[in-house]
């Protein structure tokens, strides 16, 4: 243990410094110690979660008032009902994403455990989100829906969870909490 007021080792148990007599604060440090850069981490907690909130939010309003189908929307339930359902049902999953990705930024706030666990399960939720939107909406119209992006965002997103946890597994040692 180092001293905070004049930096000269302080050995284990002792609750007064030898060198300047500064009292050891008992509580751990505010921020665990980087190891490693964490511009990507930084990036997640004050950018990218709050903004994958946001568009969730959005989206949910587009799939529940049948906007994410276009202007065509109107003719495409009639001669679809299966689809009103399977947009309503996503307007709840994209609900259910914002809200996840606000108890990730919070819990990668926090230095949580669970907080780069949280981030893999929402990039692979999003992935199996969109392979099962293309999947129903395929049934439901008896049409191939799956175009290069959507291809796209399946494999995307698969990868983006991977990377992601490779980045939190060489920083594992911050997230203890
Ligand atoms: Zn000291």
């Amino acid at each position: 243990m180092i001293c905070e007021r004049c930096g000269n080792p302080i050995p284990a148990g002792q609750t007064y410094c030898p060198s300047c007599g500064a009292a050891v604060r008992a509580s751990a440090p505010k921020e665990p110690v980087a190891t490693h850069p964490m511009k990507w981490y930084k990036f997640l907690i004050y950018f990218l979660l709050f903004f994958s909130a946001f568009a969730n939010l959005l989206s949910s309003f587009s799939y529940f008032s049948g906007t994410v189908q276009g202007v065509y929307a109107a003719e495409i339930y009639a001669a679809y009902p299966g689809m009103k359902v399977v947009d309503i049902l996503s307007g709840f999953c994209a609900l259910g994403f914002a809200a996840w990705a606000i108890l990730t930024r919070i819990a990668l706030g926090k230095y949580s455990r669970f907080g780069p666990m949280m981030v893999c399960i929402f990039y692979m939720a999003s992935a199996a989100f969109n392979l099962l939107y293309r999947l129903s909406a395929t049934l439901v119209t008896g049409i191939n829906l799956f175009d290069v992006s959507s291809v796209g965002s399946i494999v995307g997103g698969l990868v983006f969870a991977y990377l992601n946890y490779i980045y939190f597994k060489k920083r594992r040692s911050m997230f203890v909490r």
